[in-house]
């Protein structure tokens, strides 16, 4: 028999973890940190209009397209940075895609 003391006190942990979790896993950007690491929060509406028209996104989900072997992709002058596209402001993630990708030929 659990006492009504032990039983509060894990219902208020669990409720705890359920609230934590989420902001700890969004404040350690676990969806897709090094995506994340190239999307600033602090573009202007019209740059941030430009993306979403674009509907620029850090992770391909197209197979064999992405930012990297696009056409119009700005290359970093580091290995590992976020490089940049032509088409609007702010890093690009070499593993991002947007409608505009342009074949290398
Ligand atoms: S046009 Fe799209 S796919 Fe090409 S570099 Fe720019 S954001 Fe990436």
């Amino acid at each position: 028999m659990i006492s009504r003391k032990d039983f509060l006190l894990k219902a208020a942990g669990v409720m705890g973890l359920a609230v934590v979790s989420p902001v700890l896993l969004e404040s350690c950007g676990s969806k897709n940190p090094a995506a994340d690491a190239c999307t600033p929060q602090n573009l202007s509406e019209e740059e941030q209009g430009k993306r979403k028209g674009l509907q620029y996104v850090g992770k391909s989900p197209e197979a064999g397209k992405n930012c990297a072997n696009c056409k119009i992709y700005k290359k970093p002058a580091k290995k590992g940075d976020c490089g940049g596209c032509e088409l609007f402001e702010g890093p690009v993630h070499p593993e991002g895609y947007c409608i505009s990708w342009l074949a290398i030929v």
